[in-house]
């Protein structure tokens, strides 16, 4: 199955991603992760537009994603996190690859912001906290590996509402363009499993 799973920042995409991907034997592709990851000499000029907010230009974008498609764990499928993110890239990527169903995870904008805000993320093993809701039981280490949490750069307010009203603008048409199916996402987490996994009909 190839999937994609959409939705603003903080609605739980890349936590979704990560547990459904796990039942169905198929990748996680987070392009997000996939250009923090990135090295070399592309790295200064992905992490400037990075840490303000704004979109790595798609190009560079595409370059890097096509990379990671093109490896053997995909032949069976993936889900597709971050990408696309606005209608020029969803007709490149109807150009290489046919997607078989699009999730929309929906939040509120108040939400997106007060969950990325004080969110914190293992540097090891990549699980998420929400300094707030969902704290670990010591501050600034992962209760799963130990490994210690890190805050993302643009994890911060002005970033966010940067992020956010690029979400609305560019992000939201794609969704018209596949027809996606829609899941709330301020439900437990557990609940919005159920309700994706019912909407791919699992
Ligand atoms: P994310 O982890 O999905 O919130 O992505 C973090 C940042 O990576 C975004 O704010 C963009 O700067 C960049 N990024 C991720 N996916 C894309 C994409 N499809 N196109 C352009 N930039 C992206």
């Amino acid at each position: 199955m190839k999937l994609l799973f959409v939705g603003v920042q903080g609605s739980g995409k890349g936590t979704q991603a990560k547990i459904v991907s796990e039942k169905l034997g198929i990748p996680h592709i987070s392009t997000g992760d996939l250009l923090r990851g990135a090295f070399g000499e592309l790295k200064n000029e992905i992490d400037s537009y990075i840490a303000v907010g704004k979109l790595v230009p798609d190009e560079l974008m595409l370059r890097v994603l096509q990379d990671r498609l093109s490896l053997n764990d995909c032949v069976g499928g993936f889900i597709l996190d971050g990408y696309p993110r606005n209608m020029a890239q969803a007709k490149k990527l109807d150009e290489i690859i046919s997607i078989d169903k699009v999730i929309e995870i929906v939040i509120s904008d108040e939400e997106a912001l007060v969950r990325a805000i004080y969110r914190v993320t293992c540097s090891k093993c990549g699980e998420g906290y929400n300094t707030k809701t969902n704290p670990p039981k010591r501050a600034g280490v992962c209760d799963k590996c130990n490994g210690v949490l890190t805050k993302r750069a643009d994890d911060n307010e002005q970033a966010m509402l940067k992020r956010i009203g690029i979400y609305h603008k560019e992000t939201e048409p794609i969704l018209l363009h596949y027809k996606s199916v829609k899941v709330n996402g301020e439900q437990k987490i557990d609940r919005v499993t159920e309700d994706i996994l019912r909407a791919l009909e699992i």
